[in-house]
């Protein structure tokens, strides 16, 4: 079974083939005219998936054959998928009628699939995968999400965020510190360098397994307002520490949640996923909190965590064999429920 899969959900345009569940190519190109704004300009995001979408997917085909060692083309594909939703309304109009298009043309059925759930499958990619039922900590620019996988095509949030997503987190402390979007990467960085312990910022308390990032916005905007007065070259002068210590804040949120959800589900097979799970502070927690509390813990390839179109094909796959086709007239969708 080869599949063609199309991601622009957002600000990058990707394209990938997967065979037979193994993916062959993920190619990705992403937008750096978003950079001079501080942040994704929709009208730019979906004109430049126009310059970028059929230059991407001839490259995806490309790299698949080079893989494969054999060429495919568009007529050896068995299914086209696209992401249908959630995402930039003008981002995902892209992909979604270039799916279309395709698979009119070529006449093969149309998979349509669901971004978050498929940044959660992300971690069926690698050939050390997690047994059913996991739990997947999906964190990235928009949501942070405890998923309870039952199988490939049952997922089932048992937690997710009452304010910002933990990318927000990162990426609007980052603006707070004067770094360029989008922050979260940059944090990372210097927090390698800084001391976790050298600041404290309040920690929410929210019942269940759900999150909150608006208090530690305000947390870090207070703090540092107070002492830039005293001090103008505060930030410059403690950047590192201040990034370590953010970075360390948002991960003991994060990780003491998904420690409560394996003991109320008790499930040990624990992923993460999601831009933010590229984050190497999150990677290492969720590696010593396996140790400690004897947790199988699994984490997707940097390339499969943020944005990309491998995570929409392998997903596309299972519901190519649950025969869980859409039809030509699907539009895609700003939000969705799964
Ligand atoms: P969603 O998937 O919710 O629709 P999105 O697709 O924009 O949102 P992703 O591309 O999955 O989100 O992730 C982007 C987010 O990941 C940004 O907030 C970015 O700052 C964050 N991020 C990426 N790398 C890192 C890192 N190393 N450390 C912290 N955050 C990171
Ligand atoms: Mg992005
Ligand atoms: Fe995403």
């Amino acid at each position: 079974t080869v599949i063609l899969a199309i991601e622009s959900s957002c600000d990058e345009t990707s394209a990938s083939v997967c065979v037979d569940g193994k993916i062959l190519s993920n190619i990705i190109a992403s937008q750096a005219v978003h950079e001079q704004y501080g942040g994704v300009v929709p009208e730019l995001a979906s004109r430049a998936h126009i310059q970028n979408i059929v230059p991407v997917v001839d490259a995806a085909l490309k790299t698949a054959s080079a893989t494969h060692h054999s060429s495919l083309t568009t007529h050896e594909i068995d299914a086209i998928a696209f992401t249908q939703a959630p995402g930039l309304i003008g981002s995902l109009l892209v992909g979604a009628q270039f799916a279309k298009s395709l698979s009119l043309a070529l006449n093969k059925p149309l998979i349509a699939v669901h971004h978050m759930q498929a940044h959660v499958l992300a971690n069926l990619i690698a050939e050390l995968r997690p047994s059913f039922p996991f739990l997947c900590l999906t964190v990235s620019g928009g949501h942070t999400q405890i998923v309870l996988a039952h199988s490939p095509l049952q997922l089932e949030i048992i937690g997710e965020t009452i304010d910002d997503a933990a990318g927000e987190a990162f990426d609007k402390s980052a603006k707070m510190l004067g770094l360029p979007y989008p922050g979260g990467p940059l944090i990372d960085k210097y927090a390698k360098q800084g001391n976790a312990k050298a600041f404290k910022f309040a920690e929410p308390q929210i019942p269940g397994l759900n999150f909150s990032f608006s208090g530690l916005k305000t947390s870090v905007l207070y703090s540092l307002q107070k002492e830039v007065k005293n001090n103008p070259a505060f930030i410059e002068e403690n950047l590192y520490d201040l990034c370590a210590s953010i970075q360390y804040t948002i991960i003991h949120i994060l990780m003491k949640k998904l420690k409560k959800a394996t003991e109320q589900t008790g499930i040990k097979q624990v992923c993460i996923a999601g831009g933010v799970s590229a984050n190497s502070g999150l990677r290492n927690a969720l590696k010593e909190y396996g140790v400690k509390y004897n947790w199988q813990t699994f984490i997707p390839a940097f390339e499969y965590c943020t944005d990309n179109a491998a995570m929409i094909a392998i997903t596309a796959y299972y519901k190519y064999l649950a025969g869980d086709f859409a039809e030509l007239s699907i539009s895609p969708t700003a939000r969705a429920e799964w």
